[in-house]
């Protein structure tokens, strides 16, 4: 949490030549858990999805101003989804970084994102006291905000907000100006591309079946823990899970719920730090998919069952492309979704 990485001045000296300053600690192997049919690791996915009509959804999280086109591949998909810690420690050029990042993922027409705790001056009320612990001057919380409201490229941010991804509205349009100009720029899901002219004979409509479309409902909380943004009191946290809808299909939250993907070392003792509320909503809303990060240790697939099986599961995807030593090494995770 308090990474050295993360401290202000602490530039490393430049290395010197055949001197070997850090030597390579290997990360630990961890168990990721059992991927469902259409959930996959970015490397193991299919190179298609199962038809035109399916929207594929990619997964990342606490990408903490890491990655860039170059050390991060984002494959093919439809919309992308972002569980939070976009930033190192949320100061508007870090914010900035983000979104030309998110920009230039123009093979993406749709992407959904959140803050975490780092991102501190999104949080209004806690930037405004707290400031001084993260920046050297204070930044203006509004104006960040703007940066990713009015981001473009179909960047979508969230705040205990619903959004509904329908694949009818862009679907098409990105089958088409692929099929146009496989190498061209793409478009953006608020339809740049909407006047094209060009006849398409394709296999299945891609907008064939799709009727209401995927809810989706994001907030940054996360149970408290060293005093940084979107930090609510363990056993207080309902008051923001009252807010999630009925139905909501796909859950985004920057932590998890208790007992899935949640587990931090102590020395060798594991011990569970997800949030005992949003456990207890899940049991009302039983999303299809449960994307979250926070807990970086705990990247991987948790799949909660109910009704002993004889309802549809819930799936947590905890998406932490970061390692616990901040390190982008974790791939995005593929969901391939049918039409709704
Ligand atoms: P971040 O600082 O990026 O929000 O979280 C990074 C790491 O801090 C996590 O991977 C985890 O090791 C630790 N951490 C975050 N929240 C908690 C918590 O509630 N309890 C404990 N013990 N560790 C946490
Ligand atoms: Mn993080
Ligand atoms: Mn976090």
């Amino acid at each position: 949490m308090f990474s050295s990485i993360f401290s202000r001045n602490n530039a490393p000296p430049a290395p010197r030549t055949f001197e070997i300053i850090h030597p390579v600690i290997p990360e630990p192997k961890q168990d990721i858990g059992t991927f469902p049919p259409n959930v996959y690791l970015a490397s193991d996915a299919p190179s298609k999805k199962p038809a035109a009509n399916w929207l594929r959804m990619i997964c990342i999280s606490d990408t903490h101003n890491t990655t860039d086109i170059n050390n991060y591949p984002i494959p093919d998909a439809d919309v992308l989804v972002h569980a939070g810690d976009l930033t190192k420690m949320g100061t508007t050029a870090q914010i900035e970084q983000v979104v030309h990042w998110l920009q230039s993922l123009k093979h993406i027409p749709l992407k959904v994102v959140i803050a975490g705790n780092h991102d501190v001056i999104l949080h209004k009320e806690f930037y405004e006291k707290n400031w001084n612990r993260f920046h050297d001057t204070k930044e203006d919380h509004d104006a960040a905000v703007n940066k990713l409201r009015s981001a473009g490229h179909g960047i979508v941010y969230l705040n205990n907000q619903s959004y509904t991804v329908n694949g009818a509205q862009f679907l098409h349009l990105k089958q088409q100006w692929q099929q146009k100009t496989p190498s061209a720029e793409p478009m953006d899901v608020d339809g740049t591309v909407e006047s094209m002219d060009v006849d398409v004979v394709a296999e299945v409509d891609p907008r064939q079946g799709w009727r209401q479309g995927y809810h989706i409902w994001a907030s940054p909380w996360q149970p408290e823990f060293g005093n940084w943004a979107f930090n609510g009191v363990r056993g207080k946290l309902m008051e923001i899970w009252k807010h999630i809808p009925l139905p909501t299909d796909l859950l985004m939250t920057h932590g998890p719920p208790m007992n899935h993907r949640d587990i931090v070392y102590e020395g060798k003792d594991a011990i569970h730090v997800g949030c005992e509320e949003l456990l207890e909503r899940l049991q009302s809303v039983r999303p299809l998919y449960h994307i979250f990060g926070h807990i970086h240790e705990g990247y991987g697939i948790s799949e909660i069952k109910w009704d002993r099986g004889k309802s549809p599961s819930t799936v947590c995807i905890n998406a932490s492309s970061c390692t616990e030593r901040y390190r982008p090494t974790n791939q995005p995770i593929i969901v391939d979704l049918p039409p709704k």
